[in-house]
């Protein structure tokens, strides 16, 4: 931190806006933070971060921010309240629900921010297990959910997660991820872009899969595949890495078990008899499979794109799958494990957070993933009478009406709980239905640790943040608005039976606390002083701008990590074998809505929560759904005209922008539009919610990971009016 003499001072700190978690240097003036700049002195973002890092200031100091507690009065307005009201209120409202009901009337759901936080989700978690309740959902559902699940039936833990190893690979095979917009997703590593390039630069190749040209297809090799059909393709490349001999058998021993069944769960899917599917010539494939193969050093690596169809625990177990075939599992340049100084896998597995199918739904009988449990059916819990009825709900750093299919229902479902919190920053479409609306702090003012993201770092790292400002307004840390509402209804918010038991003597702990035992007691610890190298927080605090704790990641791992007994990765799951043969039966073809929905990011949205700082909302973006020039023309639609889009569930309109960078037959709309609260510049941006032409039946969801159908959902489209740019495109429901 360095102060001037002025009242100004630069405070180092990292974003926590998505995965890189860019090193940032906040300027405060006066105790106001002014300016956010990219931090030069980050080992591993070296000066780089994206428009929406540097935006944040925007968002820090919004007009429309929530700064004080809310609630809701007679006449139905939100009102000033203290603290004191509003959490007494809240206390005494929940406990009667809790003694009339049962602790699992209680139900919780945080959004995609909250994830970013080291505190937010083990307090959320800690409440809910504190009052008994299973009722967790998250964003989770919407993006990564069966990357979780994938990795608990093929490693034994969910926690489990290959990522590329971007600066020793040859080949890396991209699946339905655009690095160059996300920055990528589970992984973590700032300059992804200079690594993908660096690839290249060194004689190897990247290779994009991907229905639209995206920024990173268009920069590197594109092979465009028919939505949804990414499972397909991938069984292909396995039969043909096969039927070729040209898979690493040694590796294949030593690794794995069950390849028999894998075997024969590809062999009639050569690539001649998926290429009606896949959209893609059976000799690109072939090419594709031998390549990957034959490649020194390769990694298959997948993100939302490829998590977003109907099978995506299935193409995230054939991704992984073809990393053991080819022999590139657990080794250089190859799909690595990351080795942390907290092994939160095992800390997790000790207090119960580690489960996948440990708990069902109560509607649609779908497993839970991580403790989280697919928002998708949020709203039919809420409205389904019976036993486990949700009748209290807390929404902290979410927005579900825009994030789950069927925002339409969520909304009604919300008019019928008998106490709704919604702690967040904004009053956003999701918290305006609130009896309270809770102030939270934003990053900037809060403490940090990248906890979730520890295993995740392609170069091994760690880093500690102060908060930079104090909170504006009354703003609090949720954990801390968890534990005064805990206090109220006499719970102790904690996973852990040993410290609900310490809470019962008086001994409450605080996340600063419960982190620096794990850091201290972990793999990297200072072993409370035996370890002289050991970490703790007060050593990687004394380095503000991080401190990298290997150069690279440590290859043959895989024997300590994983946890099926017998040490092996296991590729023959029932659960993978049933779901292969549902995906053969699965006919997606409906002439009455012949094309197929896919989304996108955007570079200066991030999900639903952005669209209100106007440095990300110059120059008059509009939401706009990419169409085919020959789909356009097939039903009169002009560029810049309203498009209407309808799905079986529902339809939206809004504006049209014709480009070939979609395949022919695939439309692309970004999700995370269409707002209706209390954000003034986001509301008036426009758009439609896309989510509208999603399904909410428990029967359209995946089912072992119950995520959401987003990714390759049919549609049709009509012109609306030849209308040039417009923000009047507004959601219309069916
Ligand atoms: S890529 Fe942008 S939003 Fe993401 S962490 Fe870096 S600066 Fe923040």
């Amino acid at each position: 931190m360095a102060d001037r003499s002025n009242g100004s001072s630069e405070r180092v700190t990292y974003c926590r806006i998505c995965e890189p978690l860019c090193g940032m240097v906040a300027t405060v003036d006066d105790g106001r933070l002014t300016k956010l700049r990219p931090d030069a002195e980050h080992p591993l973002s070296k000066g780089f971060a994206c428009p929406k890092g540097i935006a944040m200031t925007d968002v820090h100091n919004d007009p429309d921010r929530v700064l004080h507690p809310l609630k809701r009065t007679e006449a139905g307005e939100l009102e000033r309240v203290s603290w004191e009201e509003a959490l007494d209120d809240i206390g005494t409202r929940l406990g009667r629900i809790r003694e009339r009901r049962g602790g699992d009337a209680i139900g919780w759901y945080m959004g995609n921010p909250g994830a970013f936080s080291y505190s937010h989700p083990l307090w959320v978690k800690g409440f809910l297990d504190a009052v008994g309740s299973p009722h967790y959902y998250t964003a989770s559902a919407q993006d990564v959910s069966n990357r979780f699940a994938a990795s608990a039936l093929l490693y034994g833990s969910p926690f489990l997660l290959p990522i590329p190893d971007l600066s020793r690979t040859d080949f890396l095979l991209i699946v339905g991820a655009n690095p160059l917009v996300s920055h990528g997703s589970v992984l973590t590593a700032p300059r992804i872009k200079d690594d993908l390039h660096a690839i290249v630069a060194r004689g190897g190749r990247v290779v994009v899969v991907d229905p639209r040209r995206s920024e990173t297809a268009s920069a590197f090799e594109h092979v465009a595949v028919h939505p949804d059909s990414d499972a397909w393709l991938l069984l292909s490349l396995l039969q043909v890495v096969f039927d070729e001999g040209l898979e690493d058998a040694e590796a294949i021993a030593r690794q794995s078990r069950g390849i028999d069944s894998l075997r024969e769960m590809v062999a009639e899917q050569a690539p001649e008899a998926t290429e009606q599917r896949t959209g893609v010539a059976a000799s690109e494939v072939r090419q594709l499979a031998r390549d990957l193969a034959g490649a020194e050093r390769a990694a298959v690596y997948g993100r939302t794109g490829s998590c977003l169809g109907r099978n995506g625990t299935l193409v995230s177990f054939l991704l992984d799958a073809l990393n053991v075939v080819t022999g590139n599992l657990d080794r250089e340049g190859g799909a690595m494990f990351g080795d942390p100084p907290i092994d939160f896998d095992d800390v997790a597995r000790k207090i119960g957070l580690g489960t996948y199918g440990s708990v069902r739904t109560r509607i649609g009988d779908l497993p839970d993933v991580l403790g989280q449990l697919p928002a998708s059916v949020m709203a039919k819990e809420i409205t389904t009478p019976g036993e486990g009825q949700i009748r209290a709900l807390f929404v902290s750093a979410g927005n579900p009406v825009l994030s789950v299919p069927n925002g339409d229902e969520l909304e009604a479902a919300l008019g019928e709980l008998d106490l709704m919190v919604a702690i967040d920053l904004y009053v956003s479409d999701t918290a305006r239905h609130a009896d309270y609306v809770l102030p939270a702090t934003t990053f900037l003012e809060r403490e940090d640790f990248p906890l979730p993201f520890l295993g995740l770092h392609t170069t091994p790292f760690a880093q500690w943040t102060e908060p930079v400002v104090e909170p504006a307004g009354e703003a609090r840390q949720e954990w801390e608005i968890i534990d005064a509402i805990s206090r109220r209804i006499g719970v102790a918010p904690y996973s852990a039976r040993a410290l609900r038991n310490l809470a019962r003597v008086g001994v409450r702990i605080s996340p600063k606390r419960l982190l620096d035992i794990l850091l201290r007691t972990g793999p990297g610890g200072d072993l409370f002083g035996l370890r002289r190298r050991g970490l703790n927080i007060g050593k990687i605090a004394r380095n503000p701008h991080g401190i990298v704790l290997a150069e690279h990641l440590a290859a043959g791992v895989l024997p300590k990590k994983i946890r099926h007994r017998g040490k092996r990765v296991r590729l023959d799951p029932p659960e993978i074998v049933e779901e292969a043969a549902r995906l053969a039966a699965q006919n997606g073809r409906r002439a009455d809505f012949p094309l197929r929905l896919i989304g996108l990011r955007e570079l200066r949205s991030h999900n639903s929560w952005m669209h209100n700082a106007p440095l990300l909302m110059r120059g008059g973006r509009t939401h706009a759904a990419r169409v085919h020039p020959d789909d356009a023309a097939a039903v009169g639609l002009e560029d810049g005209g309203v498009v209407r889009v309808s799905s079986p569930h529902g339809a939206i309109e809004l504006e049209a922008l014709l480009t070939d960078e979609v395949k022919r037959g695939t439309v692309a709309v970004p999700h995370g539009w269409g707002h209706r609260g209390g954000w003034r510049l986001a509301v008036k941006a426009g758009g439609a919610n896309v989510n509208q032409l999603a399904s909410s039946n428990p029967d359209d969801l995946e089912p072992l990971a119950g995520m959401a159908f987003l990714n390759g959902i049919p549609i049709r489209i009509e012109a609306v009016a030849a209308r040039t740019r417009s923000r009047e495109a507004a959601a219309v429901s069916s």
